[in-house]
Formats: structure tokens, sequence, C-alpha cells
């Protein structure tokens, strides 16, 4: 005898990265930022009195949104605060699909997708990255043939790292006739010079929207805030119906807003992420590797031919250094290592140069 409803029963649930505290861990397998949260969000946790527990948050979270707000260039209609970026993913989903709707995906993409579709009992779309790794030429003449309701676009992606440029995700918003999702966990590491700013363009479009979550580039995966950005008329039903009303708590909010209002010192972070990625790409492609190309806090690596991808992922975990390694069509040759600091890094080189020499 089960209650479940039949589509959960018969669905696999989430399997999160490998998480571990042990001393002297090096964590490259779940791309958190490898450096510490600003000073002002250190400040605002320090000043949590106990006594502004006892009454309820502020519902609209107002002071964050109107932080992110005026971060973005837009108005707090246009921002939903949300407890993590999966929140949303979950929101969106349960706000314009209904069960039996079909959600469209690129392949591979981020692993959470399919699950949060099994649970609206809705069908799941996948259309293939093209062989290098970039939306198919004719992603929206595939996207409109599946009657997708929803597209869940990872930009830069996930895991590849690679960004797609803001026109071609313009161009799939206007000929798509559903909802887009941009999901942007990973958009802080991108080099400003691309000028890649797809939130400038949300008023005019009126079916995208951005996620955005601070566990990545503001160092903050642990305190569980993310939000949506989008035209109010989308952003709307999620506000107002579809959220838990006191989704996001006190003192999630307060760190929130300190972490937003110190994007000048978070950004530092980012700019060393990307000095870091620069020089792990290149000290893994002299030695053999083929590297995509990433605007991201990872790396795609290929091994190079004759090596074998999962030995060196349990390689380097025997030595307490994790990496992802995805046991799945076009990835098992690969593995996706996050960027960390630079000693974290140069032991991470070291180690892969010693299991080269010596399983030649
Ligand atoms: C990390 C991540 C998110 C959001 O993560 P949260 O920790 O829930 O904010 C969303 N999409 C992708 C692809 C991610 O990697």
């Amino acid at each position: 005898m089960s209650f479940e409803r039949p589509n959960i029963k018969r669905m696999q649930g989430y399997t999160p990265g490998e998480q571990s505290n042990l001393d002297g861990i090096i964590k490259l397998n779940t791309n958190e930022n490898p450096y510490p949260a600003t000073a002002a969000v250190a400040t605002a946790l320090a000043g949590v009195r106990v006594e502004d527990l006892r009454r309820y948050p502020s519902p609209s979270a107002l002071a964050f949104r109107t932080a992110a707000a005026a971060y973005h260039g837009l108005s707090p209609e246009n921002i939903i605060p949300t407890n993590g970026g999966d929140e949303l993913l979950r929101l969106v989903i349960t706000t314009f699909t209904s069960a039996g709707d079909t959600i469209a995906v690129a392949e591979p993409s981020y692993s959470l997708y399919p699950v949060l579709a099994d649970i609206q009992d809705c069908e799941l779309h996948r259309i293939a990255l093209d062989e290098d790794w970039n939306l198919s030429a004719d992603f929206s003449r595939q996207l409109a043939d599946s009657d997708a309701k929803l597209c869940l676009l990872v930009n830069p992606h996930a895991p590849t790292g690679k960004l797609t440029p803001q026109a071609r995700i313009i161009q799939i918003a206007q000929e798509f006739e559903g909802v887009l999702l941009v999901d942007e966990a990973y958009v802080d590491f991108v080099d400003p010079d691309l000028s890649y700013e797809l939130t400038r363009e949300l008023e005019r479009l009126g079916n995208v929207i951005v996620l955005r979550t601070l566990s990545k580039g503001y160092s903050l995966a642990g305190l569980r805030f993310g939000y949506g950005i989008g035209a109010a008329q989308l952003i709307a039903p999620m506000m107002d119906k579809t959220r838990d009303s006191y989704n996001t708590d006190h003192v999630s909010q307060l760190l929130a807003t300190a972490a937003i209002e110190s994007v000048e010192e978070a950004s530092l972070s980012w700019r060393k992420v990307r000095m870091e990625r620069t020089r792990v790409s290149a000290a893994l492609t002299s030695m053999g590797f083929d590297v995509l190309p990433s605007e991201c806090n990872f790396l795609l690596a290929t091994l190079p031919t004759g090596y074998d991808a999962e030995k060196l992922y349990l390689d380097l975990k025997s030595q307490n250094i994790l990496v992802r390694y995805f046991n799945q069509p076009r990835l098992s040759d690969k593995l996706r290592i996050s960027i960390g600091n630079d000693q974290e890094n140069t032991r991470l080189l070291q180690a892969i140069e010693q299991f080269l020499l010596a399983s030649r």
C-alpha cells in the first residue's frame, strides 16, 4: 500500500554532490566560491539578535528586493527572493506549467531539472547541445516542435562553462511562445569585457525570468538565498500566489541584503576566480587535457587520450581532493573541476601531474 501520487512513486530524487567537512579536504566538486563572503555579511551576522526572531520576517523581503532592484536598475516588482535558486525553479514550474505539459531543457544540463519536472508530472524534452557544446542551430525550431510551455536554460552553461551570447538568448526568447527561464547561477564569474547583461532586457522581453543565486558568486551556499528577475507580470503570480508567504527568513534577508549591497567587494573574489581559472586551464592544457573555455567557476576538462577519468577522480579522492565525475553519455571521459583558491589549485595540479606520470 502506497500513498504517494503515481508520478512521485515512479520518480527518482535528486542526488546532491558529495559534501564533506573532513579537515584538510580540498573540495572542488560543487562549485562553491573558494573565497569568503564580504565583511558586510559578517557584520550583519554578528548583529543578529535573537529577539529579532520573535516576530515574523518581512513577508516580501522588501529591503532585499529594494537593494537587488537598485543593483539591477529595476524596480522591486521585478524581483522575487527565494530560498536558494532551487526554490525559484520549483516556483516557476508550479506557476507556469500544468501536469502533462512539456518542459524543454538543453542536454546535458542541471540534473535537478528532470527531478522538478517529475514532481510536477511534466514531460521533459531534451534538446542536445551540438558537438561543440553550443545550443544547436535549430534550437528554436526544436523548441517549437516540442510544444513546451517552459524552457530552462543555464547560461553560462553547466556543466560545460560556456557562455551563449546575449543576442542568441534574446532571439530564442522572442521566437518562443512559452516562458524562458535563464539560470544565471554562475553569471558573476563571466568576464565583464563580454558585456553580458540580460537583466537589462527583461522589461522588454515579457517571457523571460532570470535566476540568480548568492550561493556561488557571494560565497553563501550555506545561507540558501536566490532570486528571480523578470517583467512584473511574470513575477507577480509567484510573489502573490504560489510561494510560501514567508519563504525567506529574517536572518537570510539581512545577510543577503548586506551581500548585495557590498557587491563591489564580492566582485574582487570573482576577479580572483577568473585569474585562477585562466591559470588552471592553461596548466591542464599543457598536460594534454582538452579544456572548454569557461565563464563559470569551474572547468570541464577531457583527459588526455589513454587516461581514465573515473580513475583520476578516485585517485584524487584518495588524496582528499574532491572533483566531479559524471558517469553519463558525452561526459564520462571528463572531469568537472571547481576553481579553488591558489593553494588548492596548485595541490590539485600537482596531484594530477603525478597521476599522469604514474599511469603512463
Ligand atoms: C547552484 C545552481 C543553482 C542554484 O543553487 P542554489 O544553491 O539553490 O541557489 C541553480 N542552477 C544551477 C545550474 C546551479 O549550479
